[in-house]
């Protein structure tokens, strides 16, 4: 029987990658979205061609009950979760000034209760089974922090610690929590940046190119792997050497 990963944010960008990386290595996989239904179903279908098991779950994940729904629907019609990926994330630029008190709660609503309500969810079944890997993505950002982007940072430095702890709390039961902190990738996150600003970005990161989004699948599909058994609690930076 086939691993079953659920794999949030997986309609665009790295949550896309990271599922057809996982449906080429025989997962089946639980492809979670918010707004993107067509782009989900689509992706289901393109998955399906590796021969592994497909579908696409709407729910707003910084909502607890629409999570606590899919994950159950997830159980009922595929089985048990044993790979989470907590992928989705939102982003913004503001000057901390301006930083509304709504802007600051809906970032840490998705980047981190988001997390918070799917582990949640899908843990018990991992420590009843004594199997599981939760890989959480955060940013080099949450790392260094960025100009203009402070919520965004700080909610991106709550995923660490949350990686952390849980990772001490879990590794008994057989369950390893680890982060990945991107740099710069080419999703639709950075497409309202000019081409001046990513031919910066680029000049910047030391290997002289932009992430892809596949750049990021295969360290999330190596976490998740057997091989990563006793590597838990860690960040792993995936940013072309932008934060040293
Ligand atoms: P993206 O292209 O903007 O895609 C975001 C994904 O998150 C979409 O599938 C979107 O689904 C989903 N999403 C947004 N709000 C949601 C919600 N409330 N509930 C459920 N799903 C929701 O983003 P990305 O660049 O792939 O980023 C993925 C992760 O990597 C994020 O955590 C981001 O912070 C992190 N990251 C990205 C970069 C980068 O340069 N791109 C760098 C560092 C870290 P719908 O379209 O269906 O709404």
């Amino acid at each position: 029987m086939n691993k079953i990963a659920l794999i949030t944010g997986a309609s665009r960008g790295i949550g896309k990658a990271a599922a057809i990386a996982f449906a080429k290595a025989g997962y089946d996989v639980a492809v979670n979205y918010n707004n993107s239904a067509e782009a989900a179903e689509d992706l289901c279908l393109e998955l399906k061609n590796y021969g592994v098991n497909a579908a696409a779950f709407q729910a707003d994940i910084s909502l607890r009950s629409q999570v606590d729904e899919i994950v159950s629907k997830i159980r009922k019609t595929m089985g048990n979760i044993s790979v989470l990926v907590n992928n989705t994330g939102i982003a913004e630029q503001a000057l901390f000034t301006d930083i509304s008190e709504e802007m600051w709660d809906r970032m840490f609503a998705v980047n981190v209760k988001g997390a918070y309500n799917c582990t949640q969810a899908v843990l018990p079944d991992m420590i009843h089974s004594k199997y599981g890997r939760i890989i959480n993505i955060s940013s080099m950002w949450g790392i260094s922090g960025a100009s203009c982007e402070v919520h965004y940072s700080a909610s991106k430095a709550a995923i660490i610690g949350f990686t952390k702890a849980l990772a001490k709390e879990e590794g008994l039961s057989g369950i390893t929590v680890n982060c990945i902190a991107p740099g710069v990738i080419d999703t639709d996150m950075n497409r309202h940046l000019s081409c001046e600003d990513m031919a910066c970005l680029k000049e910047n990161t030391p290997v002289g190119r932009i992430g892809t989004p596949e750049d990021v699948a295969e360290a999330i599909l190596f976490l998740a792997s057997e091989n990563a058994s006793f590597i838990t609690g860690q960040v792993l930076s995936i940013d072309g050497g932008f934060i040293l």
